[in-house]
């Protein structure tokens, strides 16, 4: 099968080798050159951009739509979506192209992953996973893990998963009980239990947060370690699968860990620096909820017009009543708004500036669009946005995680107002 990033590149005549971001290529290259020059925007996707829409939009109209019901209703986890959208290269962008991975900026990544997301949420989550998996890897792991992990993840349709939830705790991630004790041989044996593991029963590897050092009154900062650890290990063991109200055909466990021998080898980054770790992967991966979000409201904002321009009350279309108008408008302002919020938030990382801000923005607003959005397109439905054969239903219920997993919209919040803060006091105010 023709691998689309490849083919989308060379449409564009451009190697694997020269992954650049977004918008240097269009200040050096298009014909806006001189006004972008003098005001430094650029709101113009490059051709490459451009070609990765296409192609993924296409795959989401093709592949997704046509089966996104079938996985909400029976909960089963989409492989043969996963199989085609790896063969096409259609996965794992974040992974650079040494390890055999599309390395495609954040932007792109971002810019397919809204595709995707407009076909459904949970498939979505599902092919967007490894990213959340892999961004500890990436960002501290040795080059023997990236080798072995990131690689494998490139070059096979497998899935990794994120293990710092707990049943007793989720956004105190300070409060987490797993521990990770080191043996005489300097490996580490790891006893606990993790919540809320997406893919949990489906992949073949997991990071895993554990604390290192017993002493309570330890730092935040120097307390934890991050540990990839193979799901064939003895000692682990996953849980049923969660049914939940949304995205049913992500895969959600709890996983036990009972005297899981981990090699020192697997310690992703330094002993005791795991919060740091961890916490660093959603720089990268928020703003891809925010993408997924603006995806989503781009979804009940177009089946909530054609349906208003259809269904008729009072002897016309209820698009032309203005309380109508103004649900369609707010929609537009969502989508629009939330965009500009996940391309910032892409741009400074693509450009080697902390996001982190940017991150917890766009995730907190486009999470609160999808789901303001997904409500308004049921009430343009009426009774029918209530009923399951139509499809502004199981939007509703989709939208409801952008708002928890990832940070809470109440932790997205205290990350604002936190940096917010810091800013103020450097500046002396
Ligand atoms: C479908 C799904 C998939 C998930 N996937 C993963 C995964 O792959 N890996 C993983 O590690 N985790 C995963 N999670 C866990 C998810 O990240 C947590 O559920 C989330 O961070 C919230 O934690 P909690 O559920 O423990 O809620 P709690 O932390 O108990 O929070 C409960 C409520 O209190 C609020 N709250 C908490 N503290 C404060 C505060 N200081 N101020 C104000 N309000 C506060 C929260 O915002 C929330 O509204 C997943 C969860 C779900 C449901």
């Amino acid at each position: 099968m023709v691998n689309l990033v490849v083919f989308a590149r060379a449409a564009v005549g451009r190697s694997m080798s020269s992954t650049r971001p977004l918008l240097t290529s269009n200040l050096n290259g298009n014909k806006f050159t001189s006004r972008n020059e003098s005001t430094g925007f650029n709101f113009e996707p490059s051709e490459e951009s451009k070609s990765f829409i296409e192609l993924s939009s296409k795959f989401t109209r093709d592949e997704i739509i046509p089966k996104a019901a079938y996985y909400d209703k029976t909960g089963e986890y989409p492989w043969d979506i996963i199989k085609k959208a790896h063969s096409l290269g259609l996965m794992n962008f974040f992974v650079p192209t040494k390890y055999g991975g599309p390395g495609l900026s954040l932007t792109d990544s971002l810019l397919i992953g809204e595709e995707i997301s407009y076909g459904c949420t949970g498939i979505s989550t599902v092919l967007g996973s490894n990213a959340l998996a892999g961004a500890p890897i990436l960002l501290y792991g040795s080059e023997e893990l990236k080798q072995k992990y990131l690689g494998w993840i490139a070059s096979e349709p497998v899935m990794g998963a994120y293990g710092v939830t707990e049943p007793g705790t989720g956004s105190d991630v300070s409060g987490l009980k797993t521990k990770a004790v080191k043996n005489e041989d300097g490996d580490w044996i790891i006893n606990g239990q993790k919540m809320w593991i997406t893919n949990g029963g489906t992949a073949k590897w997991f990071f895993v947060l554990t604390r290192t050092n017993p002493d309570p009154k330890a730092k935040t900062s120097e307390a934890f370690t991050g540990f990839v650890v193979d799901r064939d290990t003895p000692g682990v063991t996953p849980g049923r699968k969660e049914w939940n109200m949304g995205q049913r055909c992500s895969d959600t466990r709890g996983i036990i860990f009972e005297n899981v021998k981990v090699p020192k080898q697997n310690m992703v980054g330094p002993e005791g620096k795991g919060f740091l770790v961890a916490m660093s992967a959603f720089d990268f991966t928020r703003p891809a909820v925010a993408a997924m979000g603006v995806g989503l409201a781009r979804r009940c904002l177009d089946e909530a017009s054609k349906y208003a321009l259809e269904r008729k009350a009072f002897g016309q279309p209820i698009a032309n009543y203005q309380a109508i108008q103004f649900k369609l408008a707010d929609m537009m302002i969502g989508v629009e708004t939330a965009k500009l919020a996940y391309l910032k938030a892409a741009w400074l990382h693509d450009n080697g500036k902390r996001n982190t801000l940017m991150a917890s923005i766009a995730k907190c607003y486009s999470g609160d669009i999808a789901n303001r959005s997904a409500t308004e397109a049921v009430q343009v439905f009426g009774g029918a946005g209530f009923n399951a054969e139509y499809p502004v239903e199981k939007l509703m219920r989709d939208a409801k995680i952008l708002q928890i997993y990832e940070g809470t919209g109440e932790i997205q919040r205290m990350v604002i107002a936190r940096e917010h803060i810091t800013e103020l006091a450097k500046k002396g105010m």
